[in-house]
């Protein structure tokens, strides 16, 4: 039998209609406005709660088999940098949560540096592993960097990057990663050590060595000088995780020496000889990167060396459609917001390979050549006569491809 309005109340605090400017009914319940707005101010604090824990307890969950799992739904191949960068991170994590006690041996931390040619997913693996620890992440440069009093950014600008990216939250950012590109860039000229000042390399080697290795850093929070007054913000760097990566453009040659005397003077073992020509980044050592100019000190801060391997056709084909947000299911979304289903022909994706391997572009390439092959249909489709569907033959991808730019790109 139904109730009488009168004698309905809120479930949970028991006022009466009359007493509420609203009464939600439910199954077999009603909750007032008042209870509503209490019960969402409740959930609201809890989950800011929950988001401030979440860096400590992810990294205590997340064991590296798990890290390396989630890798693995974003970043196609580089086993080998996965299994490291998982262990390191995790290890890096325990380091963080041991309460140091007089006796107990102290962890160091693991600081690493990737070496592989440029658009091989360092960049990507770095930000995946942030993604899935769910704590602050930036990526610098460091060819922008110079010792401090010159023109450049100083190197305690790389903090206020992270600072931002934890929105000023200052123990956040303290657990965070950083990833600095491009660090082959700042290698020493030449191999002695430099007579005339080298601001640009070595001089911005020493800079870093001091917040690779954990100090407090008086961080400008605006960064730059432009900014004379503003208040300084300490931040201890000891249990921010760096990630150095580079290209190291002609190491291979450095490896290859290294593997050559090595294996000259001595009887060699069979195996030994088998070195993958192909691959020579696999066999890098901390040597071979004193030998392309890292100062040693530096290089003694990255303890984790790792390396990607070049992508090959197989790999490149995977990238395009495999990866939780590959290229292939971006566009398929982008069209099913048009109520578009979106399709390839299975030619069209050896296709796009090809092109990548033939211009040299690696897997950044493959972004821009399914951008000349889509371009037109996505400018024009939004506006035409509605469809349910839309497949890429062969043939349109040839013809859309040729018409294109890129098609001048063409190599010798
Ligand atoms: P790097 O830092 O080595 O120069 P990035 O990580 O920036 O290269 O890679 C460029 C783009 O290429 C990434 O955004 C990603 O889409 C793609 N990519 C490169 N390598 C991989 C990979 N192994 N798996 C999935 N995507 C990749």
């Amino acid at each position: 039998m139904a109730k009488n309005t009168k004698d309905i109340k809120c479930s949970f605090c028991g006022s009466g209609k009359q007493d509420s400017l609203m009464l939600i009914a439910g199954l077999d319940a009603h909750i007032c406005d008042k209870c509503v707005s209490q019960a969402s101010q409740i959930l609201t604090e809890e989950l800011s709660l929950r988001k401030n824990k979440n860096a400590q307890t992810a990294a205590r969950l997340l064991k590296p088999i798990e890290i390396k799992d989630h890798l693995d739904q974003y970043v196609i191949g580089q086993e080998q940098a996965k299994k490291v960068l998982s262990v390191a991170v995790y290890n890096h994590y325990k380091r963080l949560n041991q309460k140091i006690d007089k006796d107990e041996v102290e962890i160091e931390k693991s600081n690493i540096i990737m070496v592989g040619e440029t658009g091989t997913g360092k960049t990507l693996l770095a930000k995946t592993i942030a993604k899935v620890l769910n704590v602050p992440f930036c990526i610098c440069d460091a060819t922008v960097l110079t010792e401090a009093g010159y023109v450049g950014e100083d190197v305690e600008s790389i903090l206020t990057r992270l600072l931002q990216a934890a929105d000023y939250d200052v123990s956040a950012a303290e657990r965070g990663i950083v990833y600095i590109d491009e660090v082959d860039k700042i290698a020493r000229k030449s191999d002695n050590p430099s007579i005339t000042r080298d601001v640009s390399g070595e001089g911005v080697q020493q800079a870093l060595l001091k917040i690779l290795e954990g100090t407090i850093v008086n961080v400008p929070p605006q960064g730059g000088r432009k900014h004379p007054d503003q208040k300084m913000i300490p931040v201890n760097t000891n249990n921010i995780l760096f990630i150095c990566g580079g290209a190291f453009d002609g190491i291979e040659k450095k490896i290859a020496k290294r593997l050559r005397t090595q294996t000259l003077g001595y009887k060699v073992e069979k195996e030994q000889q088998e070195v993958d020509l192909e691959n020579l980044y696999k066999y890098i050592t901390p040597q071979d990167l004193k030998s392309f100019g890292l100062i040693p000190e530096l290089i003694g801060r990255l303890p984790i060396v790792t390396h990607l391997n070049p992508l090959d056709r197989a790999t490149l084909k995977s990238i395009l459609s495999e990866p939780k947000n590959s290229l292939i299911k971006q566009y398929q979304k982008l069209f099913d917001y048009e109520g578009i289903k979106l399709d390839f022909a299975p030619e069209v994706l050896d296709f796009v390979v090809d092109k990548a391997m033939e211009f040299k572009l690696g897997a950044r390439g493959l972004r821009s050549i399914c951008e000349a092959i889509m371009m037109d249909a996505m400018f024009e489709i939004p506006s035409g006569e509605p469809i349910n569907e839309f497949f890429i033959t062969l043939s349109y991808a040839e013809e859309k491809f040729d018409k294109s730019d890129l098609k001048k790109l063409k190599v010798a």
